[in-house]
């Protein structure tokens, strides 16, 4: 069979990754990081069978692979590497590498390839949010409310056409990705029957909600006992992804169903929904971004810019959100206006960036977790027939 492969896939990929000095072509296959990934049990291979993929060009098996969007980042791997190949920071810059070929912008190239461009990106875009809104404030009447001071009709407005493009992105690379599935079974002649699909499609969300797979990441070490549940990755992970999924439950229902600005008191359901979620996020936060690694695992567990960046762009939207919810029902100043138009443009930047940036992992895992059930369900049902 004839394959199209790309012998520089190996040097573009490593470009999204540790700022171009990752060295995972020094893998030679030992098996180790197979051995200890908690992933690897359903799927022989996992992760080495990727780092195969990019050693030797298949790009088009790897963008169509959903092993690269399993893995969660818990490191294990990369600590028992014998040869500092990094494998969980390969498998986190391919993942950005699909994400900038899935997407047709561009932008998520810029964005993710370099701090710089990054940067770049967040700057743009927070000038052109924070000229946009501040183009109808009316910035003599500094006691108005909120949405008085920018009519909430225009924020509301700018919010609308952000979701929709943004949406239309989401769309798009997700069909990206759906298509490169499809086509590479097809090619490798595996069955797919569309009767499996909505059984594989309700165990992605399960698993995307219960996190019943990254349970078993880190669950040996340290030992159970020496750390509490509330600080073990899992949790913290559902601690920022519940969080953040109630913050923008309760916007979107106070959109849908209270009229723009209209006062509420404090304990208006709305209000507590996105003010418990904001608390909830902000503690997985907190964890994720302080937690003091032990000293033998600090070397290879060191972040990014990449991993740095969105955790803090999310904190210091919740933390000015939370501030701009008491601030409502205190006599308003130009600093509470300036809080209010911060938490506006961060949050319309955190929208706008989701599928240009690492974070995009929230679009791509579930689909590629529904698509590896699907291609596996006959294996499943198989095992279960025998059990
Ligand atoms: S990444 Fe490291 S542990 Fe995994 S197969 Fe390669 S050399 Fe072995
Ligand atoms: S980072 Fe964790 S889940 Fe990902 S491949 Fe390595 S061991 Fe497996």
């Amino acid at each position: 069979m004839i394959r199209d492969v790309d012998p520089a896939l190996m040097q573009k990929i490593r470009r999204y990754g540790k700022g171009g000095r990752l060295q995972v072509e020094s893998c030679f296959q030992c098996g180790n990081c197979t051995a200890v990934c908690p992933l690897a049990q359903d799927s022989a291979g996992f992760p080495r069978r990727v780092i195969r993929m990019a050693q030797v060009g298949m790009e088009r098996e790897l963008l169509a692979s959903e092993d690269l969007w399993r893995c969660y980042a818990c490191g294990e791997c990369t600590a028992t590497c014998p040869r500092a190949a990094d494998p969980a920071e390969f498998m986190a810059a391919a993942r950005s590498y699909a994400i900038s070929r899935y997407d047709f912008t561009g932008l998520a190239s810029l964005a993710s390839r370099s701090v710089l461009g990054n940067l770049l990106v967040f700057a743009g875009l927070s000038l052109f949010f924070a000229l946009l809104l501040l183009s109808r404030a009316t910035p003599s009447s500094a006691h108005l409310p909120f949405f008085d001071f920018v009519p909430g009709e225009w924020v509301h407005a700018i919010g609308v056409a952000l979701f929709v493009v943004v949406g239309l992105s989401m769309v798009a690379g997700l069909a990206s990705m759906i298509l490169r599935f499809l086509s590479e079974r097809r090619r490798e002649g595996v069955p797919l029957r569309a009767g499996a699909l909505p059984a594989a499609m309700a165990s992605a969300i399960l698993e995307a909600l219960s996190h019943q797979r990254f349970r078993q990441c880190n669950a040996e070490e340290p030992a159970p006992a020496a750390q509490p549940w509330y600080l073990r990755p899992w949790v913290v992970h559902l601690s920022v992804m519940g969080g953040f999924l109630a913050m923008l439950l309760a916007t979107t229902l106070d959109y849908l169903l209270k009229p723009i600005g209209s006062p509420v008191p404090p304990w208006y359901p709305m209000r507590v929904l996105g003010a418990a979620g904001g608390l909830i996020c902000l503690y997985g936060l907190a964890i994720m971004l302080f937690r003091a690694e032990p000293e033998d695992e600090a070397h290879w567990r060191k972040r990014t810019f990449a991993e740095w960046f969105f955790p803090v762009l999310l904190a210091v939207t919740v933390l000015t959100g939370l501030s701009a919810e008491i601030l409502v029902y205190l006599p308003m100043t130009p600093a509470g206006h300036a809080v209010f138009i911060v938490h506006v443009v961060l949050a319309m930047d955190l929208v706008a960036m989701l599928p240009l940036t690492r974070f995009a992992h929230v679009l791509y895992r579930p689909l590629a977790l529904a698509l590896f059930a699907w291609r596996h369900a006959p294996e499943r049902q198989a095992a279960a027939a025998e059990a």
